[in-house]
């Protein structure tokens, strides 16, 4: 071993994730050789993110003193920093994609599948709709596919002839070069998509790109028994892109309080007040629950703050909707502010009996 890695990126020997990113960031700016910097420092620099990044590659160099990933301490990837292995040669730039994207100005990472960007809405729905589920058509302004063209950007009917951007290969090669060498990447050709053919009249709904600004109609299925801020993802609902994959629509869901009704968990608790006698001889009731009657078969001698559990009326489980949870009804005594004489001698009567 050459060099400990700790003090080639100056950080601590319990230093985080983010803590050795970020000095790697700082040092590979300073070092970076287009900027004039040290070369060697540079790939020393490099050498030392690449295995204490790495949680396997670290956990070995912490306990061994050197990796075994690859060959040599270096592991494969990005590892073996030789100006001569770059020349010419395609790579994956993995996770260092974003700084070297940085570094040497966007490059790398044209051959990502593209993506259609993610869109997020929130609707409010009620406590009762909460529970039982509910629907929404929401209008949404988004970039989709042209319908005019189906996204295939082309005039209805118009043939189809050889990609002029990339003779019918489908890919583009770029060249760049820098002091290690030259840079070569291949990337899906832009205006076929890596089909090497393009429409010979274009759509012009869309001029051949093949997406547009649309409003569209959405309609959003709320299933019973979700809970206040939970999130629905809707696959492919989101933003199309022009030759990729749409996006996903995330869909928060805000459930308005309710002035009776609390949630916990899947069982709906709700207070309900009886009154001194009903508490003291027991009596049937019922209480309005929120699909139907709920009756109570109150028992005589029934505490304030005693709660009566009705199975089954609760909440729908949200991967189960046969299975609920329970409504909890917790009792409530509403005391008399007056009794009359009559009333009263009967209550000095039960205090002689020691009630
Ligand atoms: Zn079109
Ligand atoms: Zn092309």
């Amino acid at each position: 071993m050459t060099k400990n890695y700790y003090d080639v990126l100056g950080v601590d020997k319990n230093a985080s994730k983010e803590e050795i990113k970020k000095a790697f960031y700082k040092l590979a700016a300073k070092y970076h050789p287009d900027k004039g910097g040290d070369e060697a420092k540079f790939k020393e620099v490099n050498e030392a993110y690449q295995v204490l990044s790495d949680d396997k590659k670290r956990k070995e160099y912490d306990t061994y003193g050197q990796t075994f990933n690859g060959q040599g301490p270096m592991g494969g990837g990005f590892g073996g920093f030789n100006a001569s292995d770059f020349a010419d040669m395609q790579f994956d730039f993995g996770d260092l994609g974003d700084m070297f994207g940085d570094i040497f100005g966007g490059f790398g990472g044209g051959t990502r599948t593209r993506r259609g960007r993610d869109i997020s809405l929130e609707i409010d729905v009620t406590f009762k709709e909460s529970v039982f589920g509910t629907e929404r058509n929401v209008l949404i302004n988004k970039v989709g596919t042209c319908d005019t063209c189906e996204g295939t950007g082309a005039k209805k009917g118009s043939e189809m002839i050889t990609c002029t951007t990339c003779n019918g290969q489908g890919k583009v090669h770029d060249v760049k070069r820098t002091v290690f060498g030259n840079f070569q990447s291949v990337r899906t050709c832009d205006t076929c998509h890596g089909t090497g053919k393009m429409p010979k009249e274009r759509c012009h709904v869309c001029r051949g790109v093949g997406v547009t600004n649309k409003r569209e109609e959405i309609h959003i299925e709320v299933p019973a028994g979700i809970s206040n801020g939970e999130m629905i993802r809707m696959s492919g609902m989101g933003e199309a892109v022009s030759g990729g994959q749409s996006g996903d629509l995330y869909v928060k869901i805000n459930v308005q309080a309710d002035k009776l009704w609390k949630r916990e968990g899947n069982d709906l608790v709700i207070k309900h007040s009886i009154k001194l006698t009903d508490a003291l001889l027991g009596v049937k009731q019922s209480v309005e629950g929120l699909d139907g009657l709920i009756d109570l078969d109150i028992p005589a001698g029934v505490s304030a703050g005693e709660v009566l559990r009705v199975k089954n009326r609760g909440v729908p489980h949200v991967h189960d909707k046969k299975a609920r949870g329970d409504v909890l009804v917790k009792l409530d005594i509403a005391m008399p502010k007056k009794l009359s004489k009559k009333a009263m001698s009967l209550v000095e009567q039960m205090k002689e009996e020691g009630l």
